[in-house]
């Protein structure tokens, strides 16, 4: 029996607390607000003119030093990773982070103010389903200061096994654990952050953690673990560094399906780890096509291309167009490619290989009938100019169905138009290219 598909969650009401910034050691005051389906959660710079957001995602990320850094323009959140940790683990999907200062109020180094504000604010579920990264294939990241990320399928949701382990090997700990709100609260959540004596002496020097104290952090010093309260669990600091890898992870945007082995962790090893999620995530969609080809509305058949498109047999090269999206600057057209092609004949005898210049034609086509539904007129017809970026990754055989995607990129003017298209079989990509087109009246 299929459970019903997991929703989207933002806070119930707004709600916030004040403390103290780590880095410039004054007051601070952030607030959690409501959000819609879709929105993510994105930072508020109240401080600032214009009170400008930017989107916590990773493409936004700007430094990993000691605590992550997101930023756009000039404007900079510092020191994100606690309370993302916590509104990703908490389940919170949808947020406005609203702050009066570069960064959130440091607490007591762990994320249980965050849990607390959260629980505060309660969560109300939304109607949209919630978006997963599964991870299908073993990911890897590995960085020279020796911290290595591995990525596992896993079907029952999120799993972390971490190993920290400090200079010399010192304080080695381990920890693998699902990560479910109940679980982070209770084990996660009170971690603390922890540093070494000798990074922090020369920051202290400099003035640069004016917040910092015994109160926010727990200090090791050679084998002395200095904190104003004791050590909260004996393995405090693994679970710390699996509150840093939840806040991290959290840049990609949606919920990872996996099963994440971490050895010594660090933030510029979680956000190349993010980046890679990211960036498969795009693959993937660019691949995304649909199982059941729709029939009629939101799309063209064949007789409503012919309307529009010159070309006939044997030079037309799309069957049909699928879908236009909302915006109308995207398409995927579908071509099936049958034995019967004229061109197999002779490309090659005894060896039938579709022509990549007929993908071209193709992608063209597809990109023509976009053009066509943006102008909205047939008194003009899109003429093919040139051709970059062209290329030719895998053979398409008799068989074969081509979805072909078409994407507008730049209209300069009533004249000229750019298209990235590209070809997929089989959810690979077998052909691409960027297309020019200049309008002529006809
Ligand atoms: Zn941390």
């Amino acid at each position: 029996m299929a459970s019903a598909p997991e929703v989207q969650h933002t806070i119930a009401k707004s709600a916030g607390f004040s403390g103290t910034s780590l880095h410039t050691g004054e007051k601070v005051s952030l607030k959690l607000h409501p959000a819609p389906a879709d929105h993510g959660i994105k930072f508020k710079r109240k401080d600032l003119p214009d009170e400008p957001t930017i989107d916590a995602k990773i493409e936004n990320l700007k430094m990993v030093e000691r605590a992550t850094t997101i930023g756009e323009g000039s404007m900079r959140v510092h020191t994100v990773e606690h309370v993302l940790s916590a509104l990703s683990a908490m389940g919170v999907d949808n947020a406005i982070v609203e702050m009066d200062a570069n960064e959130p109020p440091i607490g007591d180094g762990s994320a249980r103010a965050y849990v607390d504000v959260i629980k505060r604010a309660g969560i109300s579920a939304q109607e949209a389903p919630r978006k997963f990264f599964h991870v299908r294939e073993p990911m890897h990241v590995e960085t020279k200061t020796g911290a290595m990320l591995i990525l596992l399928p896993y079907d029952n949701g999120f799993r972390i096994s971490c190993t920290q382990a400090g200079p010399n090997n010192r304080f080695t700990q381990f920890m693998s654990t699902d990560v479910a709100p109940e679980i982070f609260e209770r084990e996660i959540a009170p971690a603390r952050t922890f540093v070494y004596y000798e990074d922090v002496e020369p920051l202290m020097e400099k003035n640069l953690i004016k917040g910092g104290s015994l109160e926010n952090a727990v200090i090791v010093r050679g084998d002395a673990v200095l904190s104003k309260e004791p050590l909260r669990f004996p393995d405090e600091f693994v679970r710390h560094k699996i509150l840093d890898i939840l806040g991290d992870l959290a840049l990609v945007g949606c919920r990872i399906r996996g099963h994440l082995i971490a050895v010594k962790p660090g933030h510029a090893a979680n956000a190349e780890l993010a980046r890679a999620i990211a960036k498969e995530q795009s693959r993937r969609e660019a691949l995304a096509v649909p199982r059941v080809v729709p029939k009629g509305d939101g799309g063209l058949d064949s007789d409503e291309i012919i309307q529009i498109l010159p070309h006939r047999y044997p030079f037309l090269m799309v069957d049909r167009i699928i879908s236009f999206d909302e915006a109308g600057t995207k398409c995927i057209g579908l071509k099936s490619v049958t034995i019967n092609e004229p061109f197999f004949q002779g490309h090659f005898p005894g060896h039938p290989v579709m022509p990549g210049v007929m993908q071209v034609e193709a992608m063209a086509q597809v990109a023509s009938l976009l053009l066509f539904k943006l102008a909205k007129t047939s008194s003009r017809i899109g003429y093919f100019m040139s051709a970059d970026d062209v290329k030719f990754r895998k053979p398409v055989l008799p068989g074969d169905t081509i979805f072909i995607h078409a994407e507008l990129t730049k209209a300069r003017g009533e004249r000229l138009a750019k298209a990235k298209c590209h070809c997929v079989v089989n959810d690979a990509i077998v052909s691409e290219g960027e297309l020019m087109f200049t309008f002529l009246d006809k």
